[in-house]
C-alpha cells in the first residue's frame, strides 16, 4: 500500500530524514536523505560530464530584470518570490518596527530589491549567453536551489528545493535529439533504480484564462515532457524530471544567436533531487540499508 500524503511526511519526520518548520513546504533535511540527494546528483554529473557540459553554480537568487523580460510574471505571478528589504532613514525604522511588534503587515516599509529568488535554475543562464554561440552551440550543467511560492501539505511540493538541470542551446535539430538522450537516459537510470517510471507529455502550470491557450500550445508543440513516479499516489503520480523544448523563446530575449546568425533554439532537462530522493524512500522504505542490492550498487551507497 502507498502511503498518504499525510503518512508520508510524518514517516520522513520520525526516521529523522526530514526536519520540520512550522510553514508547508518548507523542511530541513537529516543525514540519510542527503546521502540520497547527493548520490543522485553524482550519478547526474557522471553523464553531464560524458558530454563534457559546463558547469556552473548559480546562488538562488537573480537579477529580477530577469522574470519581467521572460514573462515569468505573467506567465506564474502566484509562484514568484519578490525580495524586499527595508531602505529607509532611522525615523522611518520607527515605523517598521512599531508595525513588526504589534505583529502588523511590515511590508508597507520594504522596498522591492533588484533581485528575486530563483524559480528554475536555467534563467540565471540565458542572459550570460548573449551574442553569437560557437558552431556546434553550448551545453551547461547547473544546480541550484529554487524557490516556489507554492505552500502544500504534499511532501513532493515544496517551497524551496533542488534543481539539477541540464541546458542546451543550438539549431533545432541539435536541441531536439539532445532532449531525447536525455529522456532516454533519464528513463534508463530511474528505471535501474527500481522505480515504477513513465515518460508522458505535460505542461506548465500556466496562470489564469491566457494560461489555458498557452498549455495548448505548448502541448501541441511538445515542449514539455515529464517523468512521473507514484510517491503518494499511485492514481496521481508525481513529475520527478522535466524536459523543456523553449524553441527560440529565450534567446529571442536575450539575442542568442548561431554562427549562421539564426536565433538559437533551447532546451533544458530538470530532477527535481528532493522529489527524485522521495521517489526512492516511498518505494524502497525509509531505512537505506534494507534498500535493494542492485540500488544501493547504482547509487554508490
Ligand atoms: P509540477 O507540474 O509538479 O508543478 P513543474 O512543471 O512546475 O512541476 P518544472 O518547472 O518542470 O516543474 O520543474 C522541474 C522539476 O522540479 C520537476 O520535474 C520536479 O521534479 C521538480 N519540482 C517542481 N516543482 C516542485 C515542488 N514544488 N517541490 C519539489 N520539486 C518540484
Ligand atoms: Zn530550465
Amino acid at each position: 500500500m502507498i502511503a498518504s500524503q499525510a503518512e508520508l511526511t510524518q514517516q520522513l519526520l520520525n526516521s529523522g530524514l526530514w526536519i520540520s518548520s512550522k510553514v508547508n513546504g518548507v523542511f530541513g533535511w537529516g543525514q540519510g536523505f542527503e546521502t540520497v540527494i547527493s548520490a543522485l546528483d553524482s550519478r547526474i554529473t557522471q553523464f553531464s560530464e560524458a558530454d563534457a557540459a559546463t558547469s556552473i553554480n548559480f546562488p538562488p537568487i537573480l537579477d529580477r530584470s530577469i522574470l519581467t523580460r521572460t514573462g515569468y510574471l505573467h506567465s506564474f505571478p502566484e509562484l514568484c518570490g519578490s525580495v524586499h528589504s527595508f531602505c529607509g532613514s532611522e525615523h522611518e525604522h520607527q515605523a517598521l518596527l512599531t508595525a513588526v511588534e504589534g505583529d502588523a503587515d511590515w511590508s508597507p516599509h520594504v522596498k522591492q530589491t533588484d533581485v528575486a529568488l530563483t524559480p528554475a535554475v536555467c534563467y540565471p543562464l540565458y542572459p550570460t549567453l548573449s551574442g553569437t554561440l560557437p558552431e556546434d552551440g553550448v551545453l551547461y550543467s547547473l544546480s541550484s536551489y529554487v524557490f516556489r511560492h507554492e505552500p502544500s501539505l504534499d511532501p513532493a511540493r515544496l517551497q524551496a528545493f533542488r534543481m539539477r538541470e541540464n541546458v542546451r542551446l543550438g539549431n533545432q535539430a541539435q536541441v531536439v535529439a539532445w532532449r531525447q538522450l536525455w529522456m532516454d537516459r533519464a528513463l534508463s537510470l530511474l528505471t535501474s533504480l527500481e522505480l515504477d517510471v513513465e515518460l508522458d507529455i505535460a505542461t506548465d502550470p500556466f496562470f489564469g484564462r491566457g494560461g489555458k491557450m498557452m498549455k495548448a500550445n505548448q502541448k501541441q508543440d511538445e515542449g514539455k515532457f515529464e517523468i512521473l513516479c507514484p510517491i503518494t499516489s499511485a492514481e496521481e503520480p508525481t513529475a520527478i524530471a522535466s524536459f523543456n523544448y523553449h524553441q527560440s523563446k529565450f534567446s529571442s530575449v536575450f539575442e542568442i544567436l548561431l554562427a549562421d546568425g539564426e536565433l538559437a533554439h533551447s532546451a533544458c532537462i530538470g530532477f527535481g533531487l528532493e522529489r527524485c530522493a522521495l521517489a526512492l524512500f516511498s518505494t524502497h522504505g525509509m531505512a537505506l540499508e534494507t534498500w535493494p542490492a542492485a540500488v544501493r550498487q547504482e547509487l554508490g551507497l
